[in-house]
């Protein structure tokens, strides 16, 4: 579905990505862990159209899309800086980017999906933080994309909130066969959440595997000990 050649990406002296080549299958949940400003969000930017690499090759569906607009991409995304529109109700946000007069029917039950059909008519400063979350995973996942991009996208529900909306969310994906590739700083969310984990480090990524392989098998010294595990 999504396949990454050797994006780089440098922000004035600073190399933040340096050749990263991944693919994902249609339908599969991809997690990218890795120490603090590794450039885990920067290249879920790059995917989503937001940064501009310096090389490299973006393909969705076997198309260049590296210097498409991030509008015209056709993926869904809920980024930490990416906020909801704060001038349309809860309801008005998830239907933006609907087409078709059952626009707010699916609206309505996109935010039924994520538990938030008692707060459609709230604007989003009505709204707490784990809330406009929600609000943000139904309008990415609402127009049916085939691929999500989600940056830490269950970091501000608390911990019982956390895990059901992580059950729903995969649930939504498998039904619809989206393919999500996440950034999270969560070991265990990544490794009861995903199919395959992206290990990352320094820019590069450093092993990419099932969760099994990548916390039995880890390829360098450096996955086992940020795994936490010291054989
Ligand atoms: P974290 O887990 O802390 O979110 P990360 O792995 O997601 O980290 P990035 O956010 O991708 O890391 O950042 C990688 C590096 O690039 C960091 O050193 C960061 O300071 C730098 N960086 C990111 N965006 C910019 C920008 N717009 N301008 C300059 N430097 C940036």
């Amino acid at each position: 579905l999504l396949e990454l050649e050797g994006i780089q990406k440098r922000f004035g002296g600073l190399e933040v990505l340096k050749g990263v080549n991944l693919a994902l299958y249609p339908g599969e949940i991809l997690a990218l862990l890795g120490p603090s400003g590794c450039g885990k969000t920067t290249l879920l930017r790059v995917v989503a159209g937001l940064e501009a690499p310096e090389g490299g090759w973006v393909l969705l569906e076997g198309k260049d899309i590296t210097h498409l607009p991030p509008e015209k991409r056709g993926i869904g995304f809920v980024f930490q800086d990416y906020a909801l529109f704060p001038h349309l109700t809860a309801l008005g946000n998830v239907a933006f980017g609907l087409k078709g007069k059952d626009r707010l029917e699916k609206a309505l039950k996109a935010l039924d999906r994520v538990g938030m059909t008692l707060f459609k008519d709230r604007r989003p400063h009505e709204l707490s933080g784990g809330q406009q979350q929600r609000v943000a995973l139904a309008r990415a996942l609402a127009p049916g994309p085939k691929l999500v991009l989600l940056d830490e996208p269950f970091s501000s529900l608390d911990a019982g909130l956390r895990e059901s909306t992580r059950e729903e969310v995969r649930r939504i994906l498998k039904e619809t066969g989206t393919a999500a590739l996440l950034v999270t700083h969560d070991q265990e969310e990544a490794l009861s959440f995903a199919d395959r984990i992206g290990v990352m480090r320094g820019g590069r990524l450093e092993q990419v595997g099932t969760p099994e392989e990548v916390y039995l098998r880890p390829k360098t010294p450096f996955v086992a000990q940020f795994l936490g595990r010291t054989n």
